[in-house]
């Protein structure tokens, strides 16, 4: 399955992709030499829009476009598999479901009402649930996907 690094000027797109699931580091802080070593040698495909960069064997040049653009260029150039909910949209590791009861002192009381199913990273700790904001972070997804279905 395709993995990507992102460059400095691509951290909605990798937030994007991280909600959907994908394998997508970024590394907003290094040089051009440094993400071309790191992306060889986690065998991962460099995405940027500096041309010069895209010369180098490996790399994926992206326009000047919105996420939702962007991610629906790589969905038809790349092998990529959408599973939201499982990975950490603040540092890429995968999240891991968890009972309410273990993370109800970090969950505010009006969201513990409504949700039961909660996920947390294995990374950073970050705690999910699928709150209000996630009927809108689907329906971005989806219209992402239908968009790659097109024709
Ligand atoms: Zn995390």
């Amino acid at each position: 399955m395709t993995k990507f690094l992102l460059d400095r000027m691509l951290g909605q797109t990798t937030k994007w992709l991280r909600l959907m699931g994908v394998d997508a580091e970024y590394a907003p802080e290094v040089e051009d030499d440094e993400l071309l070593r790191i992306a060889r040698s986690e065998e991962r495909i460099l995405i940027t829009r500096d041309k010069e960069l895209a010369k180098s064997k490996g790399v994926f040049l992206v326009p000047k476009a919105t996420p939702e653009k962007i991610i629906h260029i790589l969905l038809k150039e790349f092998d990529v598999d959408i599973e939201p909910m499982t990975r950490c949209s603040k540092c890429n590791s995968i999240v891991e479901s968890v009972d309410k009861e273990t993370v109800k002192d970090s969950i505010p009381e009006g969201v513990l009402e409504r949700c039961n199913e909660y996920w947390r990273c294995i990374g950073c700790g970050q705690i999910y649930w699928k709150g209000t904001h996630w009927e809108y972070i689907m329906a971005t997804i989806n219209n992402i996907l239908n968009s790659v279905k097109e024709p």
